[in-house]
């Protein structure tokens, strides 16, 4: 078999190798099914077992009360980007705010502006999205609808470390650091995330959402768009996307049984993320890394060239290593290397070696 490269994509985005092996072995006959889990109906008693053993582990992992509901939806994140506002800004007093620490937020931003009063809380695009607000900078409002933050911006590297405090409903964009790490849930009004970075493949997105908050949505909304039809339905108000929804249990299986949890996750993230950060920071005059350094994301790791020759260089030699899609996003360009959960340390190791190699050749 063709062997695997080190995968740094932002996403889709790597995934855990027994998981992919199990979906092999699973592909054609799910055990006791005699069909695949793309072949039988949601409403079998096998589909609902896989989706409430998915539900359950997130809700194990990642600590959730019962006061929170845990929904399967589609249409991604930029569609989350609409349902929120719609959701919980419609027919509210206080106005929605967000925090502007990359492109995410400022999609988010846009799509808001659409449903109702939004506020600008804080814009790092002063410069250019290269770290967080400070501690006491953000005054969030406690009469806001809610305050939107992206936990990790995929595209500039920077991400909160730490779950913030906040007087109004907390809306959480972790679509790039789903399960990388412990939160206090209890901190979010609510928390959505695309699987396909951290979580499993393209197709599902997650809404870990207050119950009280479902109060907010108006009847007169679009039936898909509405969060309670999805709660009062556990996520089969329409079918959902069965196949995803089945890796993404898979993989927070392999994240609760063969990591050993989220603390061993953010342990091993850690040391992953250090192992790059220290190559980069060996070389100041060769990896130019965009974030500030108290700002920087153990997800994706952004830097850039002094000149687009280098750049080019450390591309083509990267192949010869098995290091894959480390071209930075189009918009902002350099280099991006994105180390997700799923992501060996090996694979960090690797390009850590190839950095510094790279450097003392072209110092
Ligand atoms: N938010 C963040 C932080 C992301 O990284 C992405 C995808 N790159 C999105 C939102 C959009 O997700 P989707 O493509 O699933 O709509």
């Amino acid at each position: 078999m063709e062997k695997r490269l080190y995968n740094f994509s932002a996403g889709p985005a790597v995934l855990p190798v027994p998981v992919l092996e199990r979906i092999r072995d699973e592909m054609l006959c799910l055990p006791g099914c005699g069909a695949s889990v793309m072949e039988i109906s949601h409403r079998s008693k096998q589909f609902i077992a896989i989706q409430d053993a998915a539900k359950e582990r997130l809700t194990r992992l990642l600590n959730i009360p019962a006061e929170y509901d845990v929904l399967f939806l589609q249409g991604g994140s930029r569609l989350q980007f609409s349902m929120i506002p719609m959701n919980l800004l419609r027919g509210q007093i206080g106005p929605a705010q967000y925090v502007l620490t990359g492109s995410w937020g400022k999609y988010a931003l846009a799509e808001a502006k659409k449903e109702g009063a939004t506020e600008v809380l804080y814009d790092a695009a002063a410069t250019n999205y290269d770290r967080l607000p400070n501690d006491g900078e953000l005054k969030i409002s406690p009469d806001a609808a809610y305050v939107h933050i992206t936990s990790n911006e995929t595209i500039q590297g920077v991400q909160f470390p730490n779950d913030l405090t906040s007087p109004a409903p907390l809306v959480c964009d972790s679509s790039s650091d789903f399960l990388y790490r412990p939160v206090d849930i209890q901190k979010y009004g609510l928390m959505y995330a695309c699987a396909q970075k951290n979580a499993g493949p393209a197709g599902v997105t997650v809404v870990v959402i207050r119950r009280d908050l479902l109060a907010r949505s108006s009847d007169q909304l679009p039936g898909y768009l509405n969060y309670n039809n999805h709660s009062k339905e556990g996520s089969m108000w329409n079918t959902p996307p069965t196949f995803a929804v089945y890796v993404l249990g898979l993989v927070a299986e392999w994240v609760e049984s063969t990591i050993g949890g989220l603390d061993a996750m953010y342990a091993h993230n850690q040391k992953k993320a250090k192992l790059v950060y220290d190559a980069l920071d060996a070389s100041p005059s060769i990896y130019l890394g965009h974030a500030r350094k108290e700002d920087r994301s153990l997800m994706n790791v952004t830097f850039r060239f002094p000149t687009e020759e280098l750049e080019k260089a450390f591309l083509d030699g990267a192949k010869a290593h098995r290091l894959d899609s480390l071209k930075g996003h189009r918009s902002v360009g350099g280099i991006r290397a994105s180390i997700y959960n799923a992501m060996p340390m090996e694979g960090a190791q690797t390009l850590a070696d190839y950095m510094r190699d790279f450097a003392s050749k072209h110092a």
